[in-house]
């Protein structure tokens, strides 16, 4: 049987909505994770360190007593309302950890984000002023550029230039989904990058082969075989400008499976098994725990966790859930039924 222990995982990339979402999800990040980077795209998008504070105030209210170290840790939305003094309190206060970049309409609720990131550049001084990271949904929305093409389309135009301008910004490419990606942030000292278990599990060949699958829709969406395999080489082989977010977002399947699909895919259930599963795949599970733990330590700065866990690969009788449902009357498909039927976390 194959056994792991690795150090308590952070997820440093998550959606956790609100209301009666919010209650339904919030435990499984809680019970698994211990820093969990929140993503600040509710309605109405997070942009004041009130709003920071009150929205975390929510998660954990919300937050199911028995877990085990859970440290929500809360993200701006970059948008002109943010009061650059506000944003500097909330910084020295610890109540905001990082600011978050969605390039208008490219994903869930980006419609409040912004057309051009040097548009941003006062905001980012005060970030690059107080060593505060900038987390960068790196994809294009020009309609004339092929979608699975828009990620490199964005770091070449619009995040290669602040990089240029400011090469003192510490930025994290949110859920790198391409090999040129990758090779960008190889080529940036100060750019880390979160990764997915769904982009190293799957591929566009698992999203569109065999009919589409609304549960594998995400932006930036799943991308080729050639892609995945430099994902997988980037975290497998131990680089440290690469750890765990795992991008879990939770959308009801009246969203996900109707005539447009919402993009995202929630993981927060089985994504850690879907990961040891790649690195199993690759003879790689040595590195586990840096991906899940140490190189997102490192790169945020925070101590390493007090706890472990142990994966456990085994095939055992499992009454596996593979939907949730919440007060509301909504159900939410779980990414990695098959993945967690063959692992066993304690
Ligand atoms: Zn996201």
């Amino acid at each position: 049987m194959t056994s792991i222990t690795i150090p308590f995982p952070d997820d440093w990339h998550v959606h956790l909505r609100d209301g009666a979402m919010l209650d339904a999800v919030v435990g499984y990040t809680a019970r698994r994770f211990r820093y969990a980077m929140v993503m600040p795209n509710v309605v109405p998008p997070i942009t004041s360190v009130a709003d920071a504070a009150a929205y975390r105030d929510r998660i954990l209210g919300s937050a199911p007593s028995d877990a085990v170290d859970f440290r929500p840790v809360m993200a701006l939305y970059c948008s002109d309302a943010i009061d650059l003094a506000d944003l500097r309190t909330g910084i020295a206060d610890g109540v905001v950890a990082a600011v978050k970049y969605y390039p208008a309409g490219a994903t869930t609720n980006s419609e409040a984000g912004g057309t051009s990131l040097l548009a941003f550049r006062e905001l980012f001084d005060v970030l690059a002023d107080t060593g505060t990271r900038l987390l960068v949904h790196a994809e294009s929305t020009d309609p004339s550029i092929d979608i699975f093409d828009r990620e490199a389309a964005f770091l070449d135009n619009q995040l290669a230039p602040l990089c240029e301008a400011m090469p003192e910004l510490l930025v994290t490419v949110e859920h790198v989904s391409t090999r040129a990606g990758v090779e960008f942030v190889a080529a940036h000292p100060h750019v880390a990058a979160t990764v997915t278990p769904h982009h190293l599990a799957r591929e566009r060949s698992d999203l569109l082969a065999d009919g589409m699958r609304p549960d594998l829709y995400c932006k930036p969406v799943i991308n080729s075989s050639e892609d995945q395999a430099a994902l997988v080489e980037a975290v497998t082989t131990g680089d440290p400008a690469f750890m765990m977010g795992t991008d879990s977002a939770p959308h009801p399947t009246t969203a996900k499976y109707g005539p447009k699909a919402k993009a995202g895919v929630f993981n927060a259930a089985y994504g850690l098994e879907v990961v040891a599963d790649v690195f199993d795949q690759h003879d790689a599970l040595s590195q586990l725990g840096a991906f899940v733990s140490g190189n997102g330590c490192a790169i945020y700065g925070v101590e390493a966790p007090e706890h472990t866990l142990e994966l456990s690969k085994e095939t055992m009788d499992k009454d596996l859930a593979a939907e949730l449902s919440t007060s509301a009357g909504d159900s939410v498909v779980l990414f990695g039924t098959e993945e967690a039927s063959r692992w066993t976390v304690r």
